[in-house]
């Protein structure tokens, strides 16, 4: 693509060139990409794809790069990141909240108004838009839960409207998974709660997260789905991999379900070690073990 074209058309826009997005991924591994651009507001999104439609150069959406492994090569085009993109409003029951928003902030807004039902998200690390994408979800809950709306900017430059129906979520899944379209802002029908009840909720979700999760490493949180009648982390434990390191990332010792970044991790190492995990689980259990995370970009040369 033409890096020098599109600054020059969008000079009002903050892009940043060949930039490495391990500086933002929560691996912190992953190579560089063409052009990163972090708009404000939803026109602004939609200048960039419309740019990129217009130019034939191709787009991808990040919400906080937590449950992502962006390959070493790094990404052609324009990768569109919304963290700046992240007002959070109360009407009534219903929680608004921009793309961008994270998702930890919003359910913290939901407190602040002693709204029930977001409790079980207060520790995802995601954005709003990455956890609609995910059907994000924990301790009994997912975002299918609580979800009214999402307004959608489409590839075409249409925006479109949809429901919790339309949406199809299902484990770790929704319909935007077949879509190529963004998340621009996502509407949350709670219930009038108890403060305190909530509060002490999320502070036994908190202090459960910190006491199983290796939160002191990088990581992109669970690397598999959970397989029909099994646990990942109990399969990867009685196959003997737990601790198993491979170039500077590691099956974690907390939590097996986790791959953390020890000591300067690649993308390499983390995508080796998932290919590694497979091929022993589906050997020793007969178990296909699928990945949560998104694996995404080019592999170095
Ligand atoms: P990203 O990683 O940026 O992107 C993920 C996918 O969503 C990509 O395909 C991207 O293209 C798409 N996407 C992002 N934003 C948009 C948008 N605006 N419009 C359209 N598509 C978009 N997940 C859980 O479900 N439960 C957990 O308990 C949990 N715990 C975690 C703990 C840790 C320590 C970590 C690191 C991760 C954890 N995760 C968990 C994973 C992750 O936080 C969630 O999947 C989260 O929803 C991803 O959001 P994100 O904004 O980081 O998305």
């Amino acid at each position: 693509m033409n890096k020098e074209d599109i600054v020059k058309k969008n000079p009002e826009l903050n892009l940043l060139l060949d930039e490495p997005l391990s500086h933002y991924t929560f691996t912190k591994t992953g190579g560089p990409v063409d052009v990163l651009a972090f708009p404000k507001t939803k026109s602004e999104v939609k200048q960039l794809v419309d740019y990129c439609r217009e130019n034939q150069v191709p787009w991808l959406v990040l919400g906080n790069a937590s449950n992502l492994i962006v390959q070493d090569g790094g990404i052609r085009g324009v990768v569109i990141m919304l963290t700046e993109m992240n007002q959070i409003s109360v009407e009534g029951t219903i929680v608004i909240a921009e793309a961008g928003a994270k998702l930890i902030d919003t359910t913290y807004a939901a407190l602040a108004e002693s709204l029930t039902g977001f409790e079980f998200a207060c520790g995802i690390p995601g954005s709003i838009g990455g956890a609609v994408y995910m059907n994000a979800g924990a301790y009994g809950g997912e975002i299918k839960d609580v979800f009214a709306e999402v307004d959608l900017l489409l590839s075409d430059g249409t925006i479109q409207t949809l429901s919790n129906e339309e949406m199809a979520f299902s484990y770790r899944h929704s319909e935007l998974q077949k879509m190529e379209a963004i998340v621009l802002e996502a509407r949350f029908q709670l219930t009038p709660g108890d403060h305190e009840m909530i509060k002490g909720r999320m502070d036994e979700l908190t202090e459960l997260r910190e006491a199983k999760q290796p939160l002191e490493y990088p990581s992109c949180g669970s690397v598999f789905k959970r397989p029909e009648g099994h646990f990942t982390g109990q399969l990867i434990q009685e196959a003997g991999l737990q601790g198993l390191k491979w170039g500077g990332a590691q099956i974690s010792e907390k939590h097996a379900g986790f791959i953390v970044n020890i000591d300067h991790a690649t993308a390499t190492d983390y995508t080796e070690l998932i290919a590694h995990i497979q091929e022993v689980i589906k050997e020793k259990f007969d178990v296909a073990l699928e990945t949560e995370v998104r694996i995404i970009g080019e592999k170095r040369s």
